[in-house]
């Protein structure tokens, strides 16, 4: 589905990431998995990709640092000679209140959850427009268009993703770019790991089917935009949420 593709996915040494570098090597991808932190994680999914008779490299970059965005975007186009597929995926939360909320929790937030997804979508932009063709896929999140109490940071940057993979789906158009967006609800990784039993069961009583997401259950939808079968879709965002959201 995906042969001969190249795909550069961000924060992607673990939980859905890692989920979406699978998925996408597995249906012939090669893939450049990005990480901030440790290098290890983002070794033993490469060398998962690779022993599954996979292509795949692991690159160092903060995605809210410029600099580091584009020698990382340069790395992935001189190893592999194209870069067809970005996923914008890392993220961190700094959940409390906004009254509590101190202005490093904002703007540490605000800086990879918005301006990473900016920063990566423009270091591509230049290539996807030479090879006429791209896809850019933008983890968004259900709270993103519902709102959550102790999450401003956080869901300001989600509703933001939303708006920014809107006006790049219509900026790039017309080179064959096409640009969306997925809004998971509540996934299963070591982000949501962190919450107490009483949030999780509370969670739990606002989604119709009633479990929590995987993260496979994410990569899947993403491996479908980055497919040829969703070729007339841009500017959309899915929502995977077990129902929590129905427009
Ligand atoms: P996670 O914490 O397990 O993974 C996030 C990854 O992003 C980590 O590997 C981390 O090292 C990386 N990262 C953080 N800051 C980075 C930076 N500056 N540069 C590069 N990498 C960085 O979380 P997850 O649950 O797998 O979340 C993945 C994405 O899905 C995030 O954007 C998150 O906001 C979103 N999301 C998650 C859920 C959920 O329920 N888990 C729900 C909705 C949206």
């Amino acid at each position: 589905m995906l042969n001969g593709k190249v795909a550069l996915v961000t924060g992607a040494s673990r939980g859905i990431g890692k989920s979406i570098a699978l998925e996408l090597a597995q249906n012939g991808a090669k893939v450049a998995v990005n990480y901030a932190g440790s290098k290890e994680k983002a070794e033993a999914v490469v060398s998962e990709i690779v022993a599954n008779g996979g292509e795949a490299i692991a690159i160092q970059a903060d995605v809210a640092d410029s600099d580091a965005v584009q020698s990382m975007v340069k790395e992935v186009i001189s190893t592999y000679g194209s870069l067809d597929i970005l996923v914008n995926n890392a993220g961190i939360t700094r959940d409390t209140l906004v009254m509590r909320m101190k202005d490093e929790d904002w703007d540490a937030v605000l800086n990879t959850n918005l301006k990473g997804v900016f920063l990566c979508a423009k270091a591509v932009t230049r290539q996807m427009m030479k090879q006429r063709s791209g896809r850019i896929i933008n983890i968004s999140s259900v709270v993103g268009v519902l709102g959550n109490a102790g999450q401003a940071n956080y869901v300001a940057a989600k509703a933001g993703v939303i708006g920014l993979t809107k006006s790049l789906a219509r900026e790039l158009a017309n080179r064959n770019i096409t640009v969306n967006a997925v809004a998971p609800g509540f996934i299963e990784t070591d982000m949501t790991d962190q919450l107490t039993d009483e949030i999780k069961e509370s969670m739990l009583s606002q989604i119709p089917l009633s479990k929590l997401g995987q993260p496979q259950e994410i990569a899947r939808v993403v491996r479908f935009l980055a497919s040829e079968d969703s070729s007339y879709m841009t500017g959309q965002t899915l929502h995977v949420d077990g129902g929590m959201y129905m427009p």
